[in-house]
């Protein structure tokens, strides 16, 4: 099944900005309340969201094996069950549809009434109902940044670190979509140099910059993945903000790692951008040394180029780039993190989300966390007001984007957007 959606040279009928991230090459999936208070499931092509349900209703997807109510849901669980050879007949029928060459759905404005939305008239929802949540630990300066500064410089990284993806599985039910506002944690910390804990507000909430891969239905209980196969089974990609409150976890994280420091929210972009529209930007991930195990050992390009972007904007400010980095830099790949996680017979289901971890590069300046980026504290910030950060503060809106660019196409996932409100 040809990915015919990927092709560079297509143009849309509906207008796209050279600077949009969804280009006719992009169709990602989602979900959206359209203006009627329907909920439906859809796709964006530049600033157009367009209702899959309509389409279908109208006949659009005619030959293509769907059931008929299988956009008329709430969340993407049942259509990306439906599998890979579905997803792809679906966003290659979908950029047929809005071809510039092609009449049929561009010179029916009675059509174009019921499918098409402006980005203001939709509210985007959570676009899956997401059974579990894992999170990695897979970026190598990530993980030596934390070695190094609640540890041991010497030794930062653990010895297994080197020989699987390190995992932890979190919670769904505080995974939520970009708009929506967190309250600061209060939790339990045992503030340095006393020998009691005490209970408040966490004085230190911090973001992770992450990238997660949504799954399908991938095994059965007992089965493991063999690592050629993991790609198929992952469905595309959102942007992930791992909200952590660094005091909380440094007190509890010991010795069954993160709980309540990382339960309370992490945010996701609405749009998820299906692995196929990323076919162009595969690049090699960081060479492996020791050489993995062989079930986890994998030839060829398995990592993608994706810029990676955070900014903060104090309450009624300008928002500051304080992180450049990119997905290209985990050690671990998504595949050989999805064969890890079955290896032992875990079953993995439509709809699980798996976080990549915090990714960090080389440089100071493309770390993913404020933990790095002002060094525990001890290297605040500068954001453009004058103003100086440590951590985020009540007010302060936090944005994560990324998009992926070569001279024909960028493809992009918009933004994840959250603003940190004071403790109840
Ligand atoms: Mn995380």
């Amino acid at each position: 099944m040809p990915n015919k959606a990927n092709d560079p040279s297509k143009k849309s009928w509906i207008p796209v900005s050279a600077d949009s991230d969804f280009p006719i090459q992009n169709i990602p999936y989602g979900v959206f309340l359209t203006r009627d208070d329907v909920i439906t499931i859809g796709t964006r092509i530049g600033d157009h969201a367009i209702d899959l349900g309509a389409l279908h209703q109208l006949g659009y997807f005619k030959g293509i094996p769907l059931t008929d109510d299988i956009f008329l849901q709430d969340t993407l669980n049942d259509f990306i069950s439906d599998g890979q050879k579905t997803w792809r007949l679906v966003r290659n029928r979908i950029s047929e549809i809005f071809d510039i060459t092609n009449p049929i759905l561009k010179e029916n404005l009675e059509h174009q009434k019921t499918v098409l939305f402006t980005m203001e008239e939709i509210e985007m929802q959570l676009p899956v109902q997401i059974g579990d949540y894992t999170d990695f630990y897979s970026s190598k300066e990530h993980a030596t940044n934390i070695g190094t500064m609640f540890r041991d410089p010497e030794n930062a990284l653990l010895p297994n670190w080197l020989h699987m993806p390190i995992g932890y599985h979190g919670r769904s039910s505080t995974i939520i979509p970009s708009g929506t506002n967190i309250r600061r944690p209060k939790g339990q910390t045992m503030v340095a140099g006393e020998d009691t804990p005490g209970y408040g507000p966490s004085k230190m909430v911090d973001f992770e910059l992450e990238m997660a891969f949504i799954t399908t239905d991938a095994n059965k209980l007992g089965e493991s993945i063999p690592i050629e196969d993991a790609e198929k089974y992952i469905f595309g990609l959102v942007l992930f903000n791992d909200w952590s409150a660094r005091d909380i976890q440094k007190w509890e994280y010991v010795p069954l790692g993160p709980f309540m420091a990382k339960n309370f929210a992490s945010s996701i972009s609405p749009w998820i951008v299906t692995l196929d529209a990323l076919q162009p930007f595969r690049v090699p991930s960081p060479e492996q040394n020791p050489e993995p195990l062989p079930y986890l050992k994998q030839e060829g390009a398995n990592s993608f180029d994706i810029h990676l972007e955070v900014s903060i904007t104090p309450e009624g400010g300008v928002p500051t780039t304080v992180s450049n980095s990119n997905f290209k830099y985990m050690y671990w790949t998504m595949a050989q993190q999805l064969t890890h996680h079955t290896s032992n017979g875990c079953k993995v289901l439509s709809g699980d989300l798996m976080g990549s971890g915090t990714i960090s590069g080389h440089t100071p300046d493309s770390y993913g966390s404020m933990l790095e980026l002002a060094w525990q504290g001890t290297k605040p910030i500068e954001l453009l007001d004058g103003a100086t950060r440590t951590s985020i503060e009540d007010y302060d809106t936090v944005t994560l984007s990324g998009h992926c660019k070569n001279e024909k196409v960028r493809i992009g996932f918009g933004q994840v957007v959250t603003q940190l409100l004071p403790a109840k």
